[in-house]
């Protein structure tokens, strides 16, 4: 029976894919449709299933139905990095979108904790249909161009009772550049006679793949961290309606068959999102999946896999906002058919089940209309609840020697419509509020599991990610309301001096500011010691690595020098102060030994494949976009023929280097040698010890007994899986006084390890500049072994010297998915002053 089936549903569509007339296939049961709307095959010239559509033409034909049809308007609410369309459809019965402003209050009074309206089935049900966030999982998008179609053209009584009953916003990709990449792909290596062999080239794309965006962000994991345009535009879309259900549609391995909720449990033992989520509304929806599953032949799985702990998934950012978010995984075709253990696999079924799954959202969604509603109200009726006696009421927080950082930990917070008051120098966030349980998300730490294996990371604490120094608060004075951030950063306006501008190595932005001296030509030196000096703003104490600029040192007039450096300030905010005399009144002066001119970066970055290629395009994003430094991504397989003399800085993350042979590493280590930075990140640390480029060592794991205890079979993953280091924060002790330590004012801080690299504190004395503290567990899940016997002995951070050159060999990874701006400057550290760095002898 169970072969039968699946047998016959994949005949079926095989046949589909060869015909091409028709669209019966996914649409007949929604019959009739208005002939006067084009469908996308109409629209498209093909059929649905038959090649990968483009993004444009997506867009094209959402916007061609919001046109001619009075059931559906668009909205643009972003752009990506590659200035792709990010489109919202919105469908529902002509008389509810004329009404949809009033709608939209009368919905949003559901949210609001102050109100109590009790009319849940007067209005439609909101909800929220996004496809696509991993470009290279294709069906669901084709997917939402024939739910479109359905919802815009169909006559039948279903439909007419959803269009009356709920508001549909469609989000047909949310990874657009993504999508394109993969699309791209697959349509160049099609062939007429299609080839279903997992190996041909059309099932296998090519470094760096589709499933992220333009930088290599995993988009699916920043709906938290907000740091791409499209999570951004995303999230300004999502706080304007808080839909009632979200949807989340995605692709997993060829082999396996389809995945809808439950998820395994939440990891945490006490999770933010209240239980009757993930218990009460699953239950509820589940039945309608399975059932519409069942109907088209189609076999699923649930319960035994992917877990909703981390805050930042579509799969549950919504759960976190009064919404049922769902996630869906259908097993990928890839390319048009491939085969599978079983028979093979195309790309309609594949989207037919999205389709099918998409239809049974609506119905259970209109179905429990006022469940939903009743649901969401109680969700933000509980964040007012009295607090018990001295517990925590509020967070204050605020670094006053980094404005621009603690601007953009602020500009995190707004995003997420949680409410930030000033008070005089400090910032608070205050618990009793709407966003209750974005507050605990941003600011409470863990340490206590139900399970041990995470699908990703196990501690999002965001305070920890900015290094935010911030305390929790029994009682509590508000201050003033803050809506944006715009005038919270002001510096005061530097002066006009002919002999010295002083850069704050303190502020965030800084970096940005050195990097745009440095390309205009001036001349600039690091203070290797802190000083007190009179500026023309009064007396003022500098930390070690502040920037000094001799204007009398520079090729350029006084006065041209005073426009950079006015024009600096202009663009990045940043404290520069005007000195008339290098006589400091304390510590170093202006001409000393200890102020060291500092070299222009002219980075590289290897990438291809083998590479992680979301390491290597957090530092491609962190320059481009933060400090707006051009870096040159080599090839791996051109690392050959590259002239290494251009560059001074190379860096490496973690990846498979195997490419590189001995002749290779020799020339990279010349190159060092002669003067050069290697900076190399978690993975690529290990390998320049393994290839002896360093003489530094791993830590040695204890032997283990020969005596194996026996386990069941059944338990194995679990076992295996509860000693990976899935991502936690964890405390390191870091040597302010080494130039990679510049800038910080604190020993103490939180770096976000989700590896196994396990560095040996070096045998010199200098070289382990930062080591994790002997308590270091902050926030996330480690098992106890790998808690003492690995992650405490080890260091994190070391610099070793090679020649004249130095390899700066980071552990952790400092720019973790573009959002660790408290470990960002052990980065851009080792960027400025790693030519600087060299390594006293013991
Ligand atoms: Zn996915």
């Amino acid at each position: 029976m169970f072969f039968k089936k699946l047998y016959f549903s994949v005949i079926l569509t095989v046949f589909t894919v060869f015909s091409g007339s028709s669209q019966d296939y996914f649409l007949e049961s929604k019959e009739p449709f208005n002939p006067e709307i084009p469908s996308p095959e109409v629209f498209l010239g093909y059929a649905i299933g038959e090649q990968h559509t483009r993004h444009d033409l997506i867009v094209a034909y959402f916007e061609k139905l919001a046109e001619i049809s009075d059931r559906a308007t668009i909205e643009v609410y972003g752009k990506t990095h590659e200035h792709r369309k990010l489109v919202m459809l919105s469908v529902s019965s002509h008389e509810n979108l004329q009404n949809l402003n009033s709608l939209q209050e009368s919905h949003l009074k559901f949210s609001n904790p102050n109100l109590s309206p009790t009319n849940y089935n007067e209005i439609p049900i909101f909800i929220n249909l996004g496809y696509g966030v991993h470009g290279n999982e294709p069906s669901s998008s084709e997917a939402a161009m024939l739910v479109a179609y359905t919802l815009v053209a169909s006559n039948s009584t279903e439909v007419l009772n959803y269009l009356k009953n709920a508001v549909v916003f469609i989000d047909p990709a949310i990874n657009p550049d993504g999508r394109d990449r993969h699309t791209n792909w697959v349509n160049q290596l099609r062939a007429n006679s299609l080839v279903s062999d997992p190996l041909d080239a059309e099932h296998n794309e090519t470094w760096p793949r589709g499933r992220t965006n333009h930088y290599w962000f995993d988009l699916n994991r920043d709906w938290l961290l907000a740091v791409n345009p499209e999570s951004i535009g995303k999230l300004n879309w999502y706080h304007k309606w808080y839909p009632n259900v979200v949807t989340d549609f995605h692709e997993m391995g060829t082999n396996s068959t389809y995945f809808f909720e439950p998820m395994k449990p939440i990891g945490s033992e006490n999770p933010i999102m209240p239980k009757e989520n993930y218990e009460d509304l699953n239950s509820l929806f589940a039945p309608y999946f399975s059932k519409a599953l069942d109907s088209v032949g189609s076999f699923y799985f649930t319960k035994e896999a992917f877990d909703g702990t981390y805050p930042g998934y579509g799969s549950s950012y919504p759960d976190l906002q009064g919404g049922l978010a769902l996630l869906f995984e259908q097993a990928s075709s890839r390319g048009l058919i491939q085969d599978t253990e079983f028979e093979k696999i195309t790309f309609p079924f594949t989207i037919r089940n999205q389709y099918v799954s998409s239809f049974s959202t609506l119905k259970a969604a209109v179905e429990n209309k006022e469940y939903l509603r009743k649901y969401q109200q109680n969700f933000f009726k509980s964040t007012q609840l009295k607090f018990p006696k001295n517990s925590t009421v509020a967070y204050e927080f605020g670094d006053s020697f980094d404005k621009n950082r603690t601007k953009y930990f602020i500009d995190k917070l707004l995003i997420h419509k949680i409410k930030v008051f000033k008070n005089g120098d400090k910032f608070v966030v205050p618990l009793n509020q709407p966003q209750k349980r974005m507050v605990q998300t941003v600011f409470e730490t863990y340490n206590k599991y139900r399970d041990s294996v995470f699908y990703d990371a196990s501690a999002w604490s965001l305070n920890n990610f900015y290094n935010m120094p911030s305390r929790a608060l029994k009682n509590v004075t508000l201050g003033e309301e803050l809506n944006d951030t715009k005038d919270l950063v002001q510096v005061s306006k530097v002066d006009k001096t002919a002999y010295s501008y002083i850069l704050d190595w303190d502020d965030y932005n800084s970096a940005a500011a050195l990097y745009f001296f440095q390309s205009q030509g001036i001349k600039v030196a690091s203070a290797f010691k802190p000083f007190t000096i009179i500026t023309t703003e009064g007396l003022k104490k500098f930390n070690y690595g502040t920037i000094m600029i001799p204007v009398s040192k520079q090729k350029k007039s006084s006065i041209e020098v005073y426009e950079i450096v006015k024009n600096a300030q202009e663009k990045f905010d940043v404290p520069i102060y005007a000195v008339n005399s290098g006589f400091s009144s304390v510590g170093i002066d202006l001409g000393s030994n200890n102020l060291k001119a500092i070299k222009k970066p002219k980075a590289a970055i290897l990438i291809g494949e083998g590479v992680n290629s979301s390491e290597a395009g957090e530092v491609w994003h962190l320059l481009d976009t933060r400090i707006h430094m051009p870096i040159t991504k080599i090839r791996i397989n051109s690392f050959s023929r590259a002239s290494l003399e251009k560059y001074n800085t190379i860096v490496m993350v973690s990846g498979n280097y195997n490419y590189l042979d001995s002749l290779q590493i020799g020339k990279l280590k010349r190159w060092v040698s002669s003067g050069n930075t290697l900076i190399t990140i978690a993975g690529a640390s290990n390998w320049v010890i393994d290839k002896k480029i360093v003489k530094e060592n791993l830590t040695k794991s204890p032997k283990k007994d020969s005596l194996v205890e026996r386990l069941p079979y059944v338990d194995a993953s679990e076992n295996n899986g509860r000693e990976r280091l899935g991502g936690a924060i964890f405390e390191v002790d870091l040597d302010v006084t080494h130039p990679l330590g510049f800038g910080y004012r604190s020993n103490i801080l939180p770096i976000y390890k989700n590896n196994s690299v396990f560095l040996s504190p070096s045998k010199n004395a200098y070289s382990t500049v930062a080591k994790y503290a002997s308590n270091p567990h902050i926030d996330g899940y480690i098992s106890n072994k790998n808690l003492e016997e690995n992650l405490k002995p080890s260091a994190s951070l070391i610099v070793s010297s090679l020649g004249q050159g130095s390899v700066i060999m980071f552990a952790d990874n400092p720019n973790f998915r573009g959002a660790w701006y408290g470990t960002n400057r052990l980065f851009y550290n080792a960027l400025f002053l790693g030519s600087e760095i060299s390594v006293p002898r013991n």
